[in-house]
């Protein structure tokens, strides 16, 4: 089994099978929570590491990085039941601008360490993969800091939380020489507030060996069970899930439950059509990005541009066009016998005949005819609603 974080750790409690699946699973995805917790830690870590250099990070330059990180992070991840990630990215720009004020006015000169990312070792033979946003000094004291993001304004941290804290204490003590005392400090991002306590090394001995046994009991579990919870809406394995999948399939929604599901359907829709309309944008906004980079590589003769941790290498290629009407190529290459080569079959046109039934026998034979369901939803006038008889003729369509 390989190391684990903390992060595992709280997955597993939540929910066995969910950290099974997220281990095991080709296809991983982030929850939204945990895309706006990994955009702004990176986002942090940059900003951190432009303050080491002595360069005081602005909201506005700060807002730039989470961006880039966000729209780095998002594409891996599941939107859940009643999820916007539209409002996760409205928190996290919130997260940033208190970020800058939690380090206005410091160039970085009191950081010791940033972003670190270690392995503790722990009693019995085990170990856990740490991650510790600042360490910096403070007299004779490291103090280990960590930004809290969670969205929830009355968040307090765990059991999980604590032991993490602890343990990251504990790799100062080993990793800092000259460290005589560790303080724990949160930052939560959401409000602005500040924690700190200092601890002793018993306490964090004694949160070693409990998460010590713990990461034991999770490497003897061979079951994974899962546990269901409000958490299966939002969980990016449920569709893995033999326990959600069971539940959704066995359950047949009532007529009151009807009215919320086709406004969350069109909810849906809506969001589908914004997120395209916002990945048209994206387009568009790179080859304008892409415009300028071409145009700094022209100008000093190199195909490789180099930036602040990425190398963008520019290609130049030969591209052709055909006319929109293609009749005369298509008939050029019928009488020059090319056409059976390279022209290529159209498969909706076949699959439809299939299903009509006009398609050539031995071909259909080959197909395996599934049905499927179609659902469209549009807007009805006001006036029909909570009249049954009217929503029936004028009902949505279904098929
Ligand atoms: S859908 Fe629910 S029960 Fe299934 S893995 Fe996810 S959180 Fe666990």
């Amino acid at each position: 089994m390989p190391v684990m974080s903390f992060d595992d750790v709280r997955k597993y409690r939540r929910c066995p099978r969910s950290y099974r699946l997220s281990v095991v699973s080709d296809d991983w995805r982030l929850s939204l929570h945990e895309c706006l917790d990994l955009s702004l830690r990176r986002t942090i870590a940059r900003a951190d590491g432009r303050r080491v250099l002595g360069h005081q990070v602005g909201k506005e330059e700060a807002e730039a990085m989470f961006r880039d990180e966000w729209d780095d992070c998002v594409q891996d991840a599941f939107v859940g039941e009643g999820q916007d990630p539209s409002d996760f990215f409205r928190r996290g720009m919130r997260c940033v601008s208190q970020f800058i004020e939690f380090v206005r006015g410091s160039d970085g000169s009191e950081l010791i360490s940033f972003d670190v990312r270690g392995v503790q070792n722990l009693p019995y033979g085990r170990s856990v993969r740490i991650r510790v946003d600042e360490v910096y000094r403070r007299g004779d004291s490291a103090v280990v800091c960590r930004y809290v993001t969670d969205p929830s304004e009355t968040f307090k941290p765990g059991p999980m939380d604590e032991h993490e804290a602890l343990v990251s204490a504990l790799w100062a003590v080993y990793s800092l020489p000259g460290i005589d005392r560790v303080v724990l400090q949160w930052r939560y991002l959401h409000t602005g507030e500040e924690r700190e306590c200092r601890v002793r090394k018993p306490s964090m001995d004694e949160a070693a060996e409990s998460l010590s046994k713990e990461i034991g009991d999770i490497e003897s579990d061979k079951e994974f069970f899962p546990k269901p919870s409000d958490l299966c809406g939002t969980c990016p394995h449920r569709a893995l899930c033999p326990s959600y999948m069971s539940s959704v399939s066995s359950s047949v929604p009532d007529r009151r439950e009807v009215d919320e599901l086709v406004a969350q359907y069109a909810d849906l829709d809506e969001k589908i059509v914004a997120l395209s309309s916002r990945v048209e944008m994206l387009k568009s906004r790179r080859e304008s990005v892409k415009e300028k980079i071409v145009a700094y590589s022209d100008s000093t003769r190199c195909d490789s541009v180099f930036g602040d941790g990425y190398v963008a290498d520019i290609r130049r290629y030969k591209r052709a066009e055909l006319p929109k009407d293609k009749s005369a190529v298509i008939s050029r290459l019928k009488e020059t016998r090319q056409y059976d080569s390279i022209s290529m079959v159209n498969y909706s046109r076949l699959r439809s005949d299939i299903v009509r039934g006009i398609a050539d026998p031995e071909i259909a034979k080959m197909a395996t005819i599934t049905e499927d369901v179609r659902v469209r939803v549009r807007r009805i006038s006001r006036r029909f609603n909570g009249n049954p008889v009217a929503k029936k003729r004028k009902r949505i369509s279904i098929g």
